[in-house]
């Protein structure tokens, strides 16, 4: 009798490169591919209405390739330890096998499955599959972590390069009686009433070949000016790669290993570094999204929330062009380019002086690339309450960097139209005089 080997797939939506598929293919006994929609387990944090939308297409694509190769996606809802038992059981799985996570609850998840599987005799092995180098294994000198991104980077690439990407599978072979499997429209992940996804599909293809198809593209076409443009929101220059990492529809091994020998590639791929460099924090600080890593920020002393200024910046209505042109990308298109997030972040938090917390709450609402690591990793940053090697607290002022980085304002034009702006609803000048008197509170804290 065989005794299958489960797949369980979680942020590695992709049939290339995913070594855990790959070992369960080797153990040679049939294959159960299960993908858990965990919104239960303690401490796991539900998917955000954008990321909900592209794990429905994501999860769809998955389906059709695995069928394509043999296997059927097994979906199921509920905690993931007791589901994953329960397939075990049912299906009489002899190995569970899964490419790690780095959040602490879903570590707590894996580590306790691991023991009651193995209890239960079945064999359990985890895989690196989503970081370039494991958390543990870039430390400095004296055996900690790294707290500022310069000597981290720089503790990467001393390392041994990063492993080569495993080819796509040609065959999988799955189980005869597959064990019965939710539909996916019955998990409610795309929004109805009303449907606010038409700039999601107007501007995203999810899926492992779109995903694909679009780092082909990036390579040939942008990554040689990258460094030049990246920082221009009206530029199209940076690689739109980012959900497809969010979502492992493309692993960083492919993306090092296909783009390092291109002339120039240093700087992206230092991006690809602040991306390891915010998961190995999180590894560090699970409360990464609730607390802030340079305790001396709780002295802040945040003013009492005023809603209409939170919902000014969220639906994109402040006044300040290159902020509103920023915020209504975001809530058309589930994406925001790196410059404008700063600068948005920035005036949430030192212009209207509304706690990064809720702003980082908002972005994972609104993102389809919001992960638990680099959406409060960049919350943090910019707040600088997080992991920064600049010693002073940074206030973008957002006027000078529309002069700066939209000198044409095609940017703000494209996301605000050409209406003359209203009136800023603060003081640019006035508002950052209180942050900075406010930042003198945690300067005293000792
Ligand atoms: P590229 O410039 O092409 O960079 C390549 C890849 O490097 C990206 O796809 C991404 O995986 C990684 N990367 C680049 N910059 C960063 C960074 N600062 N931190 C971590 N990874 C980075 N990125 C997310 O993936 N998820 C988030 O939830 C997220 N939240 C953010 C919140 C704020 C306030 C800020 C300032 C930044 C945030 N970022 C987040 C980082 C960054 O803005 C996006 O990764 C980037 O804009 C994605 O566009 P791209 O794929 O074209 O990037």
């Amino acid at each position: 009798m065989s005794s299958p080997t489960i797949v369980w797939f979680r942020d590695d939506l992709r049939l290339a490169d995913n070594p855990a598929l790959r070992a369960a293919i080797d153990r040679g006994e049939p294959v159960i591919a299960l993908f858990v929609l965990d919104e239960e387990s303690p401490g796991i944090r539900p998917h955000g209405g954008a990321a909900r939308w592209w794990l429905h297409h994501s999860l769809a694509s998955l389906s059709e390739r695995l069928q394509e190769k043999g296997a059927t996606l097994v979906l199921r809802r509920g905690p993931a330890g007791r589901v994953v038992r329960e397939i075990a059981e049912e299906s009489g799985a002899g190995a569970v096998v899964w490419n790690r996570r780095y959040g602490g609850p879903e570590r707590k998840i894996d580590a306790e499955l691991k023991t009651a599987l193995r209890a239960d005799d079945v064999e359990v092995t985890s895989f690196a599959g989503s970081l370039l180098h494991e958390p543990w294994t870039v430390t400095t000198g004296s055996g900690t972590h790294y707290s500022v991104f310069t000597p981290f980077w720089r503790a990467c690439l001393a390392l041994p390069a990063p492993r080569s990407p495993l080819p796509e599978p040609q065959r999988i072979d799955g189980v005869s009686a597959t064990p019965s499997s939710d539909d996916l429209d019955d998990w409610g992940l795309l929004p109805t009433r009303p449907d606010w996804a038409a700039g999601l599909r107007e501007t995203w293809e999810p899926g492992e070949p779109a995903a694909r198809r679009r780092l082909r593209a990036f390579l040939d076409e942008d990554l040689p000016a990258y460094d030049r443009t990246r920082d221009e929101p009206a530029a199209g220059a940076t690689s739109l790669l980012s959900p497809r990492l969010r979502w492992g529809e493309l692993s960083p091994f492919t993306v090092w290993a296909e783009s390092v020998d291109t002339e120039g590639a240093g700087g992206f791929l230092s991006e690809i570094g602040w991306r390891e460099f915010a998961w190995h924090t999180l590894f560090h600080f699970p409360d990464l999204a609730t607390k802030n890593l340079r305790r001396e920020f709780d002295a802040f002393p945040w003013p009492r929330l005023k809603p209409s200024h939170l919902e000014a910046w969220q639906r994109g209505d402040t006044g300040v062009r290159l902020v509103d042109a920023g915020m209504r990308e975001l809530w058309r298109t589930g994406f925001m380019h790196n410059r404008v997030r700063m600068v948005t972040a920035s005036f949430l938090i030192k212009n209207l002086l509304i706690d990064w917390r809720r702003g980082e709450e908002w972005f994972w609402d609104t993102l389809v690339d919001a992960d638990g690591a680099s959406n409060p990793f960049n919350w943090q940053w910019v707040a600088g309450s997080g992991a920064d090697a600049a010693p002073y607290f940074r206030i973008f002022n957002p006027e000078l960097q529309a002069k700066k980085f939209d000198p044409q304002g095609l940017y703000v034009t494209q996301w605000t139209g050409d209406a003359l702006a209203q009136e800023p609803i603060v003081d640019l000048g006035e508002t950052r005089k209180a942050a900075l008197a406010a930042y003198d509170v945690v300067k005293r804290t000792p």
